[in-house]
């Protein structure tokens, strides 16, 4: 049983300034998501156990990311389509690349991974499904997909992600974070690879869950961001990469709030999940150059899911993510992520400190 409304009705959410109305999320939109984010993730488990023969076979040593970029898009755009019927997709690929002449070792590997779960499809439906991914973000309400959020962790058997989110009128509504590689058992370091992993899922105002990620039939766990935080003791997670979020202004951070513990850190949105369910008290993505704008498939699923956990995210400014700027967050600046009780600390902290 999920835990979510069954209705189609709207309901009134307050941003500041205006009053916007948003879907109530139906149950069969999250059940395809959830299948679909699941039905990825065993795609890309799969090419994580093979990058050796499929680097073979395309003779390129990143092209393992790339099938399973292009697989798990095709796999949850497949799944979506034929169970909600027509889709605005916001994907992070399209298959223009995989179409070349040039490109034919690629291309075949890719359909071949999708046709271990998907064989009614043909290369040319493989294709296909990976271009429903190629929506605007014009429309009103759309679906935002990363099918491997965190390349660089797939490609070191760290952690990384199927992010999937439905957006409506500029809000978040539904978020699924298929997270391969991240222990259900919570004791367990966050930051090595487990040998199996968990599903995020959250609806506005129904709370965030998690499952196994291979078993959604499993019964769904409520997850909850830290309340009680000890600033002096403070557990902050930020990106591997340091052209991603600039790590010695994290320290900067740290330091003048005395606290004491080095940052963990790890690829992908998991960052958030990590954040949602209470194993750190922060998540920092702290800019590292002034032109860069973040894209809404790297945070729609995992904000959704940190916030419906009691966390709160917003910019370095303290501004909420605007997600009604289309493909990216144009109005925001990196990101905080955090426990309540400690969101004005760290905000009042990145001023003082003058980091922007
Ligand atoms: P992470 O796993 O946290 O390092 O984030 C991975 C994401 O960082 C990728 O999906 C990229 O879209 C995004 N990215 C690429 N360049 C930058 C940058 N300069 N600043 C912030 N994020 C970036
Ligand atoms: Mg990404």
């Amino acid at each position: 049983m999920l835990h979510i409304c069954n209705s189609f009705a709207m309901f009134n959410v307050l941003i500041p300034q205006k009053m916007i109305k948003i879907m109530n999320v139906p149950e069969q939109y999250l059940q395809s998501a959830i299948n679909a984010v699941s039905e990825a993730c065993r795609a890309t488990r799969a090419v994580q156990l093979e990058l050796d023969s499929i680097r073979q076979m395309t003779k390129d040593d990143r092209s393992p990311v790339t099938v399973a970029d292009f697989a798990a898009q095709a796999i949850v755009c497949q799944r979506l389509s034929d169970d909600l019927g027509r889709l605005d997709m916001v994907g992070e690929e399209s298959a223009a690349e995989l179409r070349d002449g040039d490109k034919e070792s690629l291309r075949t590997a890719v359909a071949q991974t999708v046709q271990k779960y998907r064989n009614d499809l043909t290369t040319e439906d493989v294709l296909n499904a990976i271009d429903l991914g190629n929506h605007d973000a014009s429309e009103s309400r759309y679906w935002t997909l990363d099918p491997i959020d965190g390349t660089k962790g797939f490609l070191r058997g760290g952690q990384y992600a199927v992010s999937l989110a439905l957006i409506d009128r500029g809000e978040v509504v539904l978020g699924v974070l298929g997270c391969p590689n991240m222990s259900a058992d919570f004791s367990q370091a966050f930051d090595q690879p487990a040998a199996s992993g968990c599903l995020f899922y959250a609806t506005q105002g129904s709370g965030s869950w998690y499952l196994p990620e291979n078993d959604t039939q499993a019964k769904p766990l409520k997850i909850s961001a830290s309340e009680d935080v000890d600033l002096g003791a403070l557990r902050v997670c930020e990106s591997v990469e340091s052209g991603h979020s600039k790590q010695d202004d994290t320290a900067k951070i740290l330091q003048h709030l005395k606290a004491t513990s080095a940052p963990a850190r790890l690829d992908s949105q998991c960052k958030y999940a990590v954040v949602g369910r209470g194993q750190a008290d922060a998540y920092l993505r702290l800019p590292t150059r002034a032109g860069y704008v973040e894209k809404i498939w790297d945070h729609a699923a995992g904000k959704l899911i940190a916030e419906q956990a009691g966390a709160i995210v917003s910019d370095i400014f303290g501004k909420p993510l605007d997600f009604s700027t289309g493909a990216t967050l144009d109005s925001n600046k990196g990101v905080v992520c955090t426990a309540a009780a400690i969101h004005a600390d760290i905000i009042e902290a990145i001023k003082t400190l003058g980091i922007a």
